[in-house]
């Protein structure tokens, strides 16, 4: 199950990742857990549960041996982020960031603090629309489900005075709350920052060519074959039927952020699992986001970020990026209470990197 206590329906998140002949030297036999590619020679695949959802790290290595030693360092990574940043966990950094840091500033690890920097700096990028302090908003849209009515505006009020980067003060190795009611919730960058930590960690460990995937979350190391870029399928937001968008790219990272694959429903209308933070408001009109950006961490939170400023604010805002894409689905805007239909909008060289 992933890890938020909506009622959610999970789709598979189409991202399969097919890449090319990697000519790798020959197979010798697997170590535990560890497979070489059905479909590559000289590639091998681990997959793993983490963070809630499928995860695959997959690498070019002369023999399980070695690929062993690239993939290992790189699971723990993840490991890591994990136990430090789930808010489930009463003992990870978050968790008790959120039971204590009204009270008290609450001593982070070095990785929790880089977290919590680039959110905030996510937040001032994106005007904020990325916020990891909006959870008190989600408590009344998990509460607005189980009673079946909307939210009094009196209660979203109360809660958007306790959300805002600018009331989450951070210190050398410690954070804390400027006010009560106060908590943080990572899931919208956690993600990449763990499949960046991975990738760096196979790198380190001597990986040329590497791929690290969380739900469907990807980022690519090297090539897989002389003059090669690696082939990622995304889903394509028009949903069933349609075959999924094919993507060539090296050394970048892909996010995701849908609400095909988690969200919820209120009073007969569908809401994302990604909630305004400005308004107090799931995000009704982008029913996907996609980024290509350097690295995983900037792609999971620009995705949930543009996810939130919908389709004219988000373009804006991924052009003035350098290496920074994206392709948006966005519905038009409906007559009263209706939702439009929907339209896509790419960045201006998004196009380039569909094969
Ligand atoms: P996933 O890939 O797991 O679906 P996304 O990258 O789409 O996640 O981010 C959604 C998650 O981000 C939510 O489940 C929640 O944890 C968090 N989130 C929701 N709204 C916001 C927001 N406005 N700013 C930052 N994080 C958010
Ligand atoms: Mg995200």
């Amino acid at each position: 199950m992933r890890a938020l206590g909506f009622d959610i329906r999970i789709a598979l998140l189409l991202a399969a990742v097919l890449g090319v002949a990697a000519g790798c030297s020959p197979r010798s036999e697997p170590l535990e857990g560890i497979r070489p590619d059905p479909d590559y020679s000289g590639r091998f695949r681990f997959e793993f549960q983490a963070m809630g959802t499928d995860a695959a790290l997959v690498v070019c290595a002369q023999d399980p041996r070695s690929a062993r030693r690239m993939i290992g360092p790189a699971v723990e990574q993840v490991r890591t982020v994990e136990s430090l940043m789930s808010m489930f966990r009463p003992d990870s950094d978050v968790g008790q960031l959120n039971a204590a840091g009204a009270q008290h500033p609450v001593r982070v690890s070095p990785l929790t603090l880089r977290v919590l920097r680039a959110s905030a700096h996510f937040s001032q990028l994106t005007g904020g629309a990325f916020d990891a302090t909006y959870t008190p908003l989600r408590s009344v849209w998990l509460k607005a489900q189980g009673a079946g009515a909307f939210p009094p505006e009196e209660e979203l009020r109360r809660a958007l005075a306790s959300v805002g980067f600018d009331k989450l003060v951070l210190s050398d190795g410690a954070a804390m709350f400027a006010g009560e009611g106060m908590s943080v919730d990572l899931g919208g960058i956690a993600k990449g920052f763990a499949i960046d930590l991975a990738a760096e960690a196979m790198k380190g460990a001597g990986a040329q060519a590497a791929l690290v995937d969380i739900g469907g979350d990807i980022r690519v190391v090297g090539r897989p074959g002389a003059g090669e870029s690696w082939r990622i399928l995304v889903r394509d937001p028009r949903g069933e039927g349609q075959p999924p968008i094919v993507l060539r790219l090296s050394d970048v990272a892909v996010a995701t952020s849908g609400d095909y694959a988690r969200y919820f429903s209120v009073g007969g209308r569908r809401f994302s699992h990604i909630i305004d933070p400005r308004t107090g408001w799931p995000v009704q009109d982008v029913p996907s986001a996609t980024v290509v950006a350097p690295d995983a961490t900037t792609a999971d939170a620009l995705a949930t970020g543009i996810s939130v400023l919908g389709a004219q604010k988000g373009l804006e805002l991924i052009a003035s990026l350098p290496g920074v894409e994206c392709m948006i689905m966005a519905r038009e805007a409906g007559e009263g209470e209706a939702q439009g239909p929907t339209r896509l909008y790419y960045s201006k060289d998004f196009r380039t990197l569909v094969e």
